[in-house]
Formats: C-alpha cells, structure tokens, sequence
C-alpha cells in the first residue's frame, strides 16, 4: 500500500501567447508535457500524448504498461500531425511518473522523452533523476560542456528526441522504490531554465503542501523572467507498504472510499492513516488529502484529468470554430463587398437625363434606381420644358439614357440648339401672320429687372457645363 499525494501548478509565463504545458494528476499516473509546433500544434500535441498516455495506462497500470502508454501517446501525435497539414512537425516532450505494484512492492516508475525533467528530493537532497534529451545534454555527456555552460547553451533548447515527431520513440525508464517522505518533482524546461536546482531545493524543502509548492515555484519561474511556459507536479510519498521482497504490494487505487484496504494499510510515516469511516473528517490523514483531490473519481479509478487539460480542448475546439466562422464570415465579407463594388461600377457607369421639376437634369444611376441605388443629380441644366422641342419632351420626361457624361450633355446641348433653331424657324415662318396669334402669348415675357436675362427667342441658352462635359 502506498499512498502519494500530489499538487500542480503551470503558467503561461510572461513571454509566450499560449501555454503549450500540460500537467497531469490522477491517483497513480502523474505528468508534464510541454508541447511544440506552430499553430495550435504544441497544445494538440500535449494535449493528445496526455490523452492516450493516461488512456493506455489505464488499460496496462504496470512498468511495461507505462512505457507502452508512452509509445502510444507517440503514435497518437505522430498520427495527429499527419493528419492534418496545420499540426505538421508538432511534439511534445513527456515526464511521467506512475505508482505500479511490482513482484517487489510498489514501485515508482518514471518514463521520459524530451527535456522536461524529474527530481527527487530525498534527505534533503535534490537528484535529477531523468536525463534530457537535448543537444546541451549531449555535448554535456561527451564532456565538450560543463554544466554551467550547459545551462547557457544557446542549444540547450534543442530536443534530440521527442514525442510525435517519427512513428515510434525510445523511452527512458527508471523505477524506484517509494519512501515515506521522499518527494518527487515533474517540471518543463520553464521551470529549470529559470529556476536553479539549489532554489528548487528550498522551496521543496520549507513548504510541506504539495499544491502550495507547485504554486510556489512556478511563480518563482515566473518572476525570474518566465520566457517560457511553467509547470510543475509536485509528489509527496505519504504512505509506502515496506513489504518484504518479493511480496506483492498494492496500489493506492481500490482502497479509497469505504473500501477497509486503507484502514488495514501499515502506518508509516509522520501523519497517520486515518480510520475506516473516519478519513472523511481527520484533516491530517493522507486519505483525508486524497479524498479531498480526487472526491467521488476515486471509485472510478484514473479518470482524473486535470482541469487544465480540459481547458485546453474545449480551448482547441472553440477557437478552430472561432477560426473557421471567422474566416466564413470574412470570404461572405469580401464577395458582398465585391458584389457591392460591381453594382456600383454598372450604376455609376451609367447615365440619364430626365425632367425634374421644370427643368432638365442629367443623373448618373440607372434610370428608376437599381437594388437600392438611388441615381444622383450630376448637372441641374437650368432648361426649362420650354427649351426642349416638343417632340423631344416625351423622352426627356421619361428619360434618356447615356452611357457616359459627356454623352448626357451633348445631349441636353443638342436639346437646346434643336429648339432654339425650330424657334427662330417659327418666328420666321409665324412674322407675317402675328396678327392671328395673339400678341400677349407671341411675345417673350419681359424679363423683371434685377433678373438674369431670359435669353431672346431663337437664342441658344448659355449652359453652364459640369466638369467632365467640358
Ligand atoms: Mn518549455
């Protein structure tokens, strides 16, 4: 029997966009992963390796089990990212670290791809227990690097291996032993670039609750400059079966609840077991603690998923909709802005010359209007009704068109002319028999003083051209 107890922490940082971290706590598997690739890649890829590591591990709770969920969760991201061309070339690192009961008792094991790491603080001394995957590392292990300029590398950030990347991957295993009181740290490079490992000791060292020490050095990271996404697992050993080698141990998933497995379990460790019926109410109990994490998902084993994992799905599923309405909405913009564009090229490309309230005036639209357009007065002529032959005065009420402006006034311009030439041809014609029409309609109206001069019958109007006519 073993019991763990766990906290997490990540944050985006201060640098970064989208925190492309992801933690994992459940009652026995435990992890980080930290994510690459444009787009949404390095979520989808976190995201999808978390899913099927804890999936298959569910289905295989066992050390080849573990390395199996990892090779899978391998493969669910290779797939992934060739399935769709926007997640080409995405991965994730993975640090895990899963409670399995072995031949010898239970057993931590920790798998790890990329540089994401594990620690183990025991005795007051931090060890890093995984090894990383990164070109730093390996000028590192050839002795070509101290671990100072290790730390500075302008290469450290370069992965030599990581999930989702080919179609299988190497996975590195350790096992250990669990010890009442050891406690055991997953983080991504967020938190060890910024952070050093003496100060990770200390804040391990001096805050006893895992969540608030996983709070506290991802807010450390964080104020030390948090280029990068930050996160950490923090894992306490509360309880370990000590069972003889060779005994079976168990694992701390059935006990939970009103099952008797805990209350039977060996006490070690500082804080004591609770009592069957009691761990609900005994604050200090480690079953306490993991009741209190995991509630009623305990009965239904590993189904715990942190709540930052389901963030990002349901993040991943409303911004592609996002995306996609987005970009609906923008090609609907762009062919009504087009269809808007044509429409007023044909109307503006068009003009007509109609009567309006005594007097000629040359519009530019569509006769009638056209889906909504309203034509637009270019050239108020000043002609009256009187300065357009007769015989022309039917059409010009209804409205002639023309396909440009200058056409339009050539128009009105020959209006005038015509009537002017018909007028001074009738007042030829009509001199010797002024005396059956009569005089008062014959003769022009005298123009009042101060008022512009009414031009004399016969006379072609002065017009005053629009520019574009002239
Ligand atoms: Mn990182």
């Amino acid at each position: 029997m073993t019991v763990l107890r766990s906290g997490s922490a990540s944050v985006v940082g201060r640098v970064r966009a989208v925190n492309e971290d992801l933690s994992l706590e459940s009652l026995t598997l435990f992890a980080v992963a930290d994510g690459m690739g444009g787009h949404a890649g390095g979520e989808v890829a976190a995201y999808t390796a978390m899913e099927a590591l804890q999936r298959e591990f569910a289905r295989q709770p066992t050390v080849q089990g573990l390395v199996g969920a990892v090779r899978q969760a391998n493969q669910a991201v290779w797939s992934r990212s060739n399935e769709d061309p926007d997640l080409r070339g995405m991965g994730t690192t993975l640090t895990a670290a899963a409670l399995v009961a072995t031949e010898e008792g239970d057993r931590l094991v920790l798998a790890n791809v990329g540089d994401s790491r594990s620690y183990r603080l025991h005795d007051g001394e931090l060890t890093q227990l995984t090894r990383d995957h990164s070109q730093a590392q390996e000028l590192l292990d050839r002795g070509e690097l101290s671990e100072a300029e290790a730390a500075v590398h302008p290469h450290r950030h370069i992965l030599t291996r990581a999930l989702g990347v080919a179609p299988d991957v190497d996975v590195d295993v350790w096992l250990v032993a669990p010890e009442v009181g050891d406690r055991y740290l997953l983080c991504t490079d967020g938190l060890s670039n910024e952070v050093s490992s003496q100060r990770i000791n200390g804040v391990l060292s001096s805050t006893p609750d895992p969540q608030e020490a996983s709070d506290a050095l991802v807010r450390i990271a964080n104020e030390h400059g948090g280029n990068d996404n930050v996160t950490a697992v923090v894992l306490d050993v509360l309880v370990s079966d000590g069972l003889p080698a060779g005994a079976v141990g168990r694992v701390g998933v059935a006990p939970l609840g009103d099952s008797p497995g805990l209350a039977r379990a060996p006490v070690a460790g500082p804080e004591p077991a609770a009592p069957p019926g009691r761990a609900e109410v005994d604050e200090a109990s480690p079953a306490r603690a993991l009741l209190g994490r995991f509630g009623a998902d305990a009965a239904s084993g590993m189904r715990h998923m942190t709540r930052r994992a389901e963030e990002v799905q349901h993040h991943l599923r409303t911004r592609r909709v996002t995306f996609r309405v987005l970009l609906f909405l923008l090609v609907l913009a762009a062919l009504a802005a087009g269809a808007v564009a044509a429409v007023r090229w044909y109307v503006d490309s068009s003009y007509f010359v109609q009567m309006h309230r005594g007097q000629v005036v040359v519009y530019r639209g569509r006769l009638g209007g056209f889906v909504g357009m309203e034509p637009r007065a270019v050239w108020r002529t000043g002609v009256p009704a009187d300065q357009v032959p007769a015989v022309e005065l039917p059409k010009v009420d209804h409205g002639v068109e023309e396909s440009s402006l200058r056409g339009a006034c050539n128009y009105v311009v020959n209006l005038t002319q015509e009537e002017a030439a018909l007028q001074r041809a009738a007042s030829a014609t009509t001199v010797p028999v002024t005396t059956t029409t009569g005089p008062a309609t014959s003769k022009p109206p005298l123009p009042s003083p101060g008022a512009p001069a009414t031009p004399p019958t016969g006379a072609v109007p002065t017009l005053r051209l629009p520019k574009g006519c002239r």
